[in-house]
């Protein structure tokens, strides 16, 4: 039997370990996922054990996705790019970190949209660990991206990180309606990375509505509640929207192929996730 699971704290809430396990199911793969709540200070401790008791690898969350980095010996391009590690690999000695946050970002849009992201011009709002693994996404192709949020040094700091080539083609802007409604016009995607339309929030939106036309493709990344505030008036605007299940699913998806380098059956995936929603 193989073992997999996901790290973090909180850890109840994840959707991780129902997805997984439910592919695995599927496919009659001897493999089981757990979902593994990590205590302050006893990140190194968790991962040497996952290590020594043969974990294939593991899925990392909040807050770990940064923290854990010390405690790996090789970094793939998409962690070392973006600083983040939502995915270990364990290879004989070796304890390899990754990121597929931003390929499930890409793939989703893919395959929900069949869209690219070549030549577009895209609104990222947040600047959160989320935005950072979309932005790295993003700027692997030629698209002009403009990145907004609450807190203007944290954009700042995501485009400081950037090389000299990348951050020629972003720019951070306010989030301050009428110098959002400059640029509207020339945005094909608005993609929301903030907390804005969860939980306390779900009533808001993170940009005002008016700035939105039917030409805009609208996604939020928030998969609960599957349907935000954002979503439902962009598409009762007209709007192509589409929520942030795809990103998780493909993200996961991504993390087979890291593992494995096999495809999991992600409708599967999509149906669990949607049931367990619901
Ligand atoms: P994070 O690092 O904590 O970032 C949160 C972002 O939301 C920041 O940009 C923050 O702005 C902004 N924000 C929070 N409350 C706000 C408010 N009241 N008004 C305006 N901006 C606000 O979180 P994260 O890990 O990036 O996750 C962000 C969202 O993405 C969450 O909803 C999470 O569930 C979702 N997510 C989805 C997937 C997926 O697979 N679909 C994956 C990862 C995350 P400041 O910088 O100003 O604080």
């Amino acid at each position: 039997m193989e073992l997999l699971g996901v790290i973090g704290n909180p850890i109840s809430h994840s959707l991780s370990s129902v997805m997984h396990n439910q592919a695995f199911k599927k496919l009659g793969k001897e493999a089981i996922y757990v979902p593994m709540l990590v205590t302050t200070g006893k990140l190194k401790e968790a991962i040497a054990g996952a290590q020594a008791l043969g974990f294939v690898g593991l899925n990392v969350t909040v807050p770990f996705k940064e923290q854990v980095i010390p405690y790996l010996t090789e970094l793939t391009d998409q962690a070392r790019a973006t600083k983040s590690v939502n995915t270990i690999k364990f290879d004989g000695d070796q304890i390899i970190g990754h990121s597929t946050d931003g390929l499930g970002f890409e793939h989703a849009l893919i395959s929900e949209l069949q869209m690219d992201l070549d030549k577009k011009n895209i609104l990222l709002i947040g600047a959160g660990g989320a935005a950072r693994a979309i932005v790295h996404q993003v700027l692997t192709h030629d698209c002009l991206l403009y990145i907004a949020n609450r807190t203007v040094s944290r954009a700042e700091q995501i485009v400081n990180e950037l090389s000299k080539a990348q951050s020629a083609n972003v720019e951070v802007c306010s989030l301050d309606p009428s110098s959002l409604r400059e640029i509207m016009d020339q945005i094909d995607i608005v993609v929301n990375t903030t907390s804005v339309g969860m939980e306390k929030t779900i009533s808001e939106t993170p940009i005002p509505l008016c700035l939105l036309e039917a030409k805009h493709t609208v996604i939020d990344i928030i998969y609960n509640p599957q349907e935000s505030m954002l979503l439902k008036k962009a598409r009762s605007k007209g709007c192509r929207v589409q929520n942030g299940i795809g990103m998780l699913v493909w993200q996961a998806a991504k993390a087979w192929e890291f593992w494995w380098g096999i495809h999991p059956p992600i409708d599967k995936m999509y149906e669990t996730v949607k049931a367990s929603l619901s």
